[in-house]
């Protein structure tokens, strides 16, 4: 990046709020996706103000920027593709307001979500979502991608707790979306528009958050299976009762071994298990609760039913299954785990079909798929373990990724749950969404006449996803 720019962008945010260092930009490449590329320079900005200002000039000097929270993305969303401006947002995360009459919380966007919900515990609240990466993502991450979790099922996503929030525009003007009411019927909600943008279509730069009551008393279950797809129907079979859990993890025989194998066996070894919470207000509605449960799961099949009130063996059994991803490269020394098909969502009562099609398009393409995930609002996760070194390999799992996704669309289910488009979900994204792309690219162009928020990402990634690999096969098609 010449000088001259850089000079304008020291007179927004000062000697301290950027870097060109090789260290920085090789680092601020990465996010939790399989690609990196450098950008030029790394900026954080300490204001909405210094944000306005840096979109004026990467506008006028048309220089492409990737808005970007804590990196955690797992699709390449913030990966900057194209170079030019990171715009990094942890300086950015004050909780400015808590207001527990009215049921809400301004925030800024660089605000870690778990950071959040220490403050609204103080107050008896709590913002739901819970995702995997809830020590690390930032909540403007969150926004940007829709983020959601284990609680979606009875609490819901991101989406559904934005009420307001301010964003810059590519061209520097300071938007202020939305309300701070509970209700709001006030024409096009511009708010929720920038709810999965993935930093498309503005800079989130603070968000006013419906907050909600944290329930006094919980306890889990632990359920075995012989067979995935019985777990599976278990899971459908709580929902039709009707009992919404609280969250319902599910893994499957190789998640299982995974994490036997990397942590010294917190599970019992089975085909499949659902760890099954249950929340609310009283000991009688979780003693009412764990009793459904425990039934639902004979009925379908369980080989074991193991509730508990302990949060030591309970947290064994969550801190177990949040592993999944990381434990995946103890199954085979030299292979790692990869995000091709990450989260997809289906339908809850095509849960068991869909994990059976993933199992034998597995074995079809000789690669080792682990599905797990919070299936009780259907969204499951599968991690490929792949030898990073071979084409070969990385040729096939991309096959077997395409007909995952086709299973699900098939299924009238998603090609993206909660992790988002970015990269390596872009061409499954655009042929699921076939009949709304007109529009996404009209509502993108009218945002960003030059183009220069996180280009070529979504539906403007046309390429093979063996891009930009962060592995030693760089490139492959
Ligand atoms: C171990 C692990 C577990 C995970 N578990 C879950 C899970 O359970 N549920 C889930 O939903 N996701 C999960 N994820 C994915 C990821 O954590 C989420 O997508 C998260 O919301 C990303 O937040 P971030 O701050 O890291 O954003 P980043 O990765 O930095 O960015 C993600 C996207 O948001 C955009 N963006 C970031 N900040 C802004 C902003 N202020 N304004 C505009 N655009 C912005 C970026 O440009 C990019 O497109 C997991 C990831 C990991 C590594």
């Amino acid at each position: 990046m010449d000088q001259r720019i850089i000079g304008m962008i020291e007179n927004v945010v000062g000697k301290e709020g950027y870097s060109t260092k090789t260290a920085d930009l090789y680092t601020y490449g990465f996010d939790a996706s399989i690609f990196h590329n450098s950008p030029d320079i790394v900026v954080q900005p300490r204001t909405t103000e210094q944000v306005s200002e840096i979109m004026k000039i990467a506008n006028s000097e048309r220089i492409p920027v990737v808005p970007r929270g804590a990196g955690t993305g797992l699709c390449g969303s913030a990966v900057p593709m194209k170079g030019g401006i990171v715009l990094a947002m942890q300086k950015m995360d004050k909780i400015k307001n808590v207001s527990v009459e009215d049921l809400w919380v301004d925030v800024e966007a660089g605000c870690v979500y778990d950071d959040l919900n220490r403050e609204l515990l103080k107050h008896g609240f709590f913002f739901p979502p819970s995702p995997g990466s809830a020590e690390a993502c930032q909540v403007g991450g969150m926004v940007a991608t829709n983020a959601s979790g284990m609680r979606a099922v009875k609490y819901g996503a991101t989406r559904d707790f934005v009420l307001g929030l301010t964003f810059v525009k590519a061209d520097g003007e300071i938007v202020r979306a939305g309300t701070r009411t509970i209700k709001d019927s006030s024409g096009y909600q511009l708010a929720r528009l920038m709810c999965g943008s993935e930093g498309t279509l503005g800079v989130i730069t603070e968000v006013t958050f419906k907050i909600a009551t944290k329930p006094k008393k919980s306890a889990s279950c632990l359920c075995g299976f012989d067979d995935v797809e019985d777990a599976g129907r278990c899971i459908a079979g709580l929902i039709a009762k009707p009992l919404i859990p609280a969250s319902c993890e599910l893994m499957d025989s190789v998640s299982i071994e995974a994490v036997n194998k990397a942590r010294g066996n917190p599970l019992p070894a089975c085909k499949a298990i659902c760890i099954v919470e249950v929340d609310g207000e009283t000991d009688e509605i979780i003693h009412r609760d764990l009793k459904i449960v425990e039934e639902v799961a004979k009925e379908k099949g369980a080989i074991s039913v193991t509730p508990s009130f302990d949060a030591k063996e309970i947290s064994k059994w969550t801190d177990a299954r949040k592993s999944v991803m990381t434990s995946l490269s103890a199954l085979k020394p030299g292979y790692s785990s990869v995000s091709l098909a990450d989260d997809m969502g289906v339908p809850v009562s095509r849960v068991p079909e869909a994990v059976k099609a993933f199992q034998g398009i597995a074995a079809k393409y000789g690669v080792t798929i682990a599905t797990y995930g919070h299936a009780s609002d259907g969204n499951l996760h599968t991690k490929m373990l792949i030898d990073p070194t071979d084409k070969d390999e990385w040729e096939r799992g991309v096959k077997a990724v395409d007909e995952i996704f086709d299973v699900c669309i098939e299924l009238g289910g998603t090609v993206t749950g909660e992790h988002g488009v970015g990269i390596s979900k872009a061409p499954n994204y655009m042929k699921e969404r076939a009949s709304e792309l007109s529009s996404i690219i009209a509502i993108k162009k009218a945002m960003d006449p030059e183009n220069i928020l996180n280009p070529g990402k979504m539906e403007q990634w046309h390429g093979s996803i063996l891009t930009h690999l962060r592995y030693p096969c760089k490139e492959i098609i």
